[in-house]
């Protein structure tokens, strides 16, 4: 529970903290975390501030930022995945059917990771391009020793046209990785008929959601909203797998954020900047 933070928190992780605790915000935005969650969090943490400069994973270097930008930001997701799996027959605890998430371009496990670690229950798997970033997504899974979750070094491009991935989950995430024509290209393939993809945006999105809407019924899917999260600061683009999706989709490496399906490509600046599109650096496809 929350008071145990202090027994369970690395020295390092303490010092200097002067925000309110990971488990009080997260508790406001209705995602109460208990113990062994508090203490996976306090490890990611430490590792991510230990190597993330070096490895390029984030620019933060403030454990309350840690919390509030990357922890939270992806924790504000939570509801709507429990409100996915309510209506899709399962019990809060996910009981009756292990519900299968892919998280792609996951870089240091936002938000996939941080969504396996509040709900364990959950399948996961994350695909990034970036060598050393999967790497570290390995090395994150075994410091705590968590079973049900994968971290695979590819593209989406790649493993959408693996039948061992294809039509296969219930769940798609993706943040800051590219405009929603592209997301939903590389993300729908990999959803059953009546599974969703949730997309963390910024607030400006009238003409990426307008592009998301002419690109999603050529991947057999419909864009249902775009609500805002409690922060206030940013928006959850939710999206229904309505059909089947025509096998050429999505197409190969790069095309889909270079040429966006349903034309009207989306100026990079347009997005918001921890949105905008990235290009993998050393993506070698599945291994
Ligand atoms: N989702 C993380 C990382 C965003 S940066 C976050 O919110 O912090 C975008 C990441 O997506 C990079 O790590 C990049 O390597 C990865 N990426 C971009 N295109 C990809 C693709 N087609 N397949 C897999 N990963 C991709």
């Amino acid at each position: 529970m929350a008071g145990t933070l202090g027994t369970t928190m690395p020295d390092n992780a303490v010092a200097s903290r002067s925000g309110p605790s990971l488990g009080s915000l997260a508790s406001q935005a209705g995602v109460p975390l208990d113990g062994t969650q508090l203490a996976h969090f306090d490890v990611y943490r430490s590792l991510l501030l230990d190597r993330g400069a070096k490895v390029n994973l984030t620019a933060i270097s403030d454990p309350d930022e840690v919390d509030r930008r990357l922890f939270l930001d992806a924790l504000q997701m939570v509801p709507a995945l429990d409100a996915y799996q309510r209506l899709a027959g399962v019990d809060e605890r996910g009981r009756a059917r292990r519900l299968q998430l892919v998280d792609i371009g996951s870089g240091a496990g936002f938000p996939g990771l941080v969504l396996k670690i509040a709900r364990p229950d959950f399948q996961v798997t994350l695909v990034e391009a970036t060598g050393k970033k999967a790497t570290f997504l390995q090395d994150v899974i075994t410091a705590l020793n968590l079973d049900g979750v994968a971290a695979i070094h590819a593209r989406a491009e790649d493993v959408a046209h693996d039948r061992r991935h294809r039509e296969a989950y219930d769940l798609a995430t993706a943040r800051a990785v590219a405009a929603l024509p592209a997301l939903l290209e590389l993300c729908v393939p990999l959803l059953r008929l009546g599974g969703h993809a949730f997309f963390p945006k910024g607030l400006e999105i009238a003409e990426e959601l307008g592009a998301g809407q002419r690109a999603a019924p050529l991947v057999g899917a419909r864009v249902i909203d775009a609500d805002l999260l409690p922060s206030g600061e940013s928006r959850l683009v939710t999206v229904e797998k309505t059909g089947l999706t025509p096998p050429r989709y999505p197409r190969r490496a790069g095309i889909p954020a270079r040429e966006p399906l349903g034309g009207n490509k989306v100026a990079k600046g347009k997005t918001r900047a921890g949105n905008a599109p990235t290009s993998p650096d050393d993506a070698t496809g599945m291994k």
